[in-house]
């Protein structure tokens, strides 16, 4: 069968490097759309990808990129990686750094020249294969439709996802000459952004179609509230712009096949055994008590401040607590003092995939208090792995989960405790009703075992995407 040939260019992918969601949607969804495209996945190669364990070897493409002035060496790697073909940017100013973009404080200074050479590499490519596809993801990849506004000889129809509007690549004027890019698209129609440079705006503004992951945020994002400033922007390109949840991969997050466990499982008497290793791993006890975590980026976003308001009255109850992340020093500083007063609250600093699994095995519930949240990857995670998620209900929480109060064992539909307002007090109410709604646990017990059966993999949303990609191709 003949199939299109199709780009799809990420900043992060998983298992070579993730800091978040991008990664796990880069890694999973070109899986879901190979049945009908010839699909290559494109990422810089960081100096801490591990070249060795995943074959990735010199395709024997050296080039050098002008811009600005400046000419930037860049060299091709790749690798099969699960049957997908994976191809590396590899050059000295992008790669050899420690982090991806910065530390948690602080992106890198020259973070526009870096990704700008990352996108000058995408369309390099784009010209040496000409791919019918291009799907391009965030601010990282976001400059390429503007860079081919005026090639006539690439044709390749360009599809731009948000994944998450808060970080939109903005850098002082001054990137403009350094991307060399022309003066005249420095307006508010194209890329200006009070008087700074964003790399989203050229996304927003070029590609033929924009997605963004989850039909609610897609709402939201139009809005003054969720907009971070460019919503009048995308409500002019509304007419590009659909909403299209995130799935996670089925295989990698199954508590049936997961390696991370002491004990994969497929019923609750498998997740109590996790349960009670976690516990006796991270040195908390009491099995009969309900596990409450947290998995993610300690940022403002993911709801830190009411968390940390809440957490003290929380941990004064029969529970035990467990957050693993990283993120904003002043976080990491309030946590550590609560912790030291709480025997039945763990914390640990840093990122661990294995150790999240374990994490997701063990809970019963998943504390998810974000003030805004484009689609989260943690709520389906969790109840694939019988944890309920309690809920902020903003963006992709308010399409993923539904409030266990209105309980039908409908397909697909999960179930956790929502909360409808940011703040402290809405957060500790939650937290109580989950806490009572273990205390049935035959009522909890059904719903998560429901949740456990839903399928969240990307079968549908992947439908959703090849449709609008069919539509490019037209
Ligand atoms: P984000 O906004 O960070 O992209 P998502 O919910 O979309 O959030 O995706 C987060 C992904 O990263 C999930 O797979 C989650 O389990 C994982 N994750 C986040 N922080 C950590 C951490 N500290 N250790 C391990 N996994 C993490």
């Amino acid at each position: 069968m003949y199939k299109p040939s199709l780009l799809f260019a990420a900043s992060e992918v998983y298992p070579f490097a993730k800091s978040g969601g991008l990664a796990d949607v880069a890694h999973s969804l070109p899986r879901a759309l190979a049945c009908e495209y010839e699909v290559s996945v494109v990422m810089p190669l960081y100096r801490f990808v591990d070249r060795e364990k995943y074959a990735i070897a010199a395709l024997g493409e050296a080039f050098e990129i002008e811009m600005g002035g400046v000419e930037y060496p860049v060299e091709l790697f790749g690798c099969e990686y699960e049957g997908l073909r994976h191809i590396f940017i590899y050059s000295p100013l992008l790669s050899e750094k420690d982090f991806l973009y910065g530390t948690p404080e602080k992106g890198y200074e020259d973070n526009a020249i870096r990704f700008g050479i990352f996108n000058y590499a995408i369309v390099s490519l784009l010209k040496r294969r000409q791919y019918a596809i291009a799907h391009l993801n965030d601010w990282q990849s976001a400059l390429v439709p503007l860079l081919l506004k005026d090639e006539e000889t690439i044709s390749t129809k360009i599809l731009y996802t948000i994944h998450n509007l808060a970080y939109q690549g903005t850098f002082e004027k001054s990137a403009l000459a350094e991307l060399g890019l022309d003066e005249g698209c420095f307006t508010m129609e194209e890329i200006e952004f009070y008087a700074m440079l964003s790399f989203m705006k050229a996304g927003i503004a070029y590609a033929d179609m924009i997605t963004t992951v989850s039909p609610t945020y897609a709402k939201e994002i139009l809005t003054l509230e969720f907009g971070c400033g460019l919503d009048g922007f995308l409500r002019h390109h509304r007419n590009k712009l659909t909403g299209i949840i995130n799935g996670i991969n089925a295989e990698h997050f199954s508590p049936e096949h997961d390696s991370a466990l002491v004990t994969p499982y497929s019923d609750l008497s498998g997740k109590a055994l996790n349960k009670k290793a976690y516990l006796r791993e991270v040195g908390l006890t009491g099995a009969k008590k309900p596990l409450f975590v947290f998995v993610g980026r300690f940022t403002s976003q993911k709801g830190l401040d009411i968390l940390i308001e809440s957490l003290p009255k929380m941990a004064s109850t029969e529970c035990n607590i467990a957050l693993l992340g990283e993120g904003e020093e002043k976080y990491h500083a309030a946590l550590k003092e609560i912790v030291s007063k709480y025997p039945n609250v763990y914390l640990e600093f840093g990122y661990d995939e294995r150790h999240s699994h374990r994490m997701y095995a063990a809970a019963d519930f998943l504390l998810m208090p974000s003030l805004f949240e484009p689609c989260g990857l943690n709520q389906m995670i969790a109840m694939a792995y019988g944890a309920m998620p309690v809920v902020h209900r903003v963006g992709g929480l308010a399409d993923t989960v539904f409030e266990y109060t209105d309980f039908e064992p409908l397909a697909n539909r999960g179930y956790g405790v929502v909360f409808t307002k940011a703040s402290a007090h809405s957060f500790t109410k939650a937290f109580e009703q989950a806490q009572t709604l273990y205390k049935n646990k035959r009522h909890y017990n059904r719903i998560i075992k429901h949740n456990m059966r839903c399928d969240f993999s990307w079968q549908e949303s992947a439908k959703a995407y090849l449709s609008l990609y069919a539509q490019l191709l037209k």
